[in-house]
């Protein structure tokens, strides 16, 4: 339930989200519980965008590599679309190379979060 939870949005999800999404089926004690286990086993990831608590996603190995946008005026957290998604690859693939050759460091991965206001807001 919990997976068909996550599989029904675009972005990640706090505790209150997914005890709404699996609300009169499941305590949240079992709640708390089951996402333990789905992070200790790499199926879901926590993650920490500031606000006071933690919100949650499949793993990368699961859904996709991909990246957030942040509203840091109603703290709404969205997965990238895919096209832009693209974009900022290929840019940060140049940028890669531009570091292995100016740094000898070779990236391997990345993350990355994009803080701003979102087009309700503004
Ligand atoms: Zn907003
Ligand atoms: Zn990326």
């Amino acid at each position: 339930m919990l997976v068909e939870a996550f599989l029904g949005v675009d972005s990640p999800q706090s505790v209150p989200e997914l005890l709404e999404a699996v609300t009169d089926r499941v305590p949240q004690s079992s709640l708390y519980r089951n996402l333990a286990v789905l992070c200790d086993v790499g199926v879901v990831r926590r993650l920490n965008f500031d606000e006071g608590f933690v919100r949650y996603e499949l793993d990368h190995d699961i859904t996709e590599h991909h990246h957030h946008l942040v509203c840091s005026n109603c703290n709404s957290v969205v997965d990238l679309d895919e096209r832009t998604l693209e974009k900022v690859e290929a840019a940060l693939a140049r940028a890669e190379v531009a570091i292995l050759r100016s740094r000898g460091f070779a990236v391997e991965e990345h993350q990355l979060d994009l803080r701003g206001v979102c087009a309700e807001c503004r």
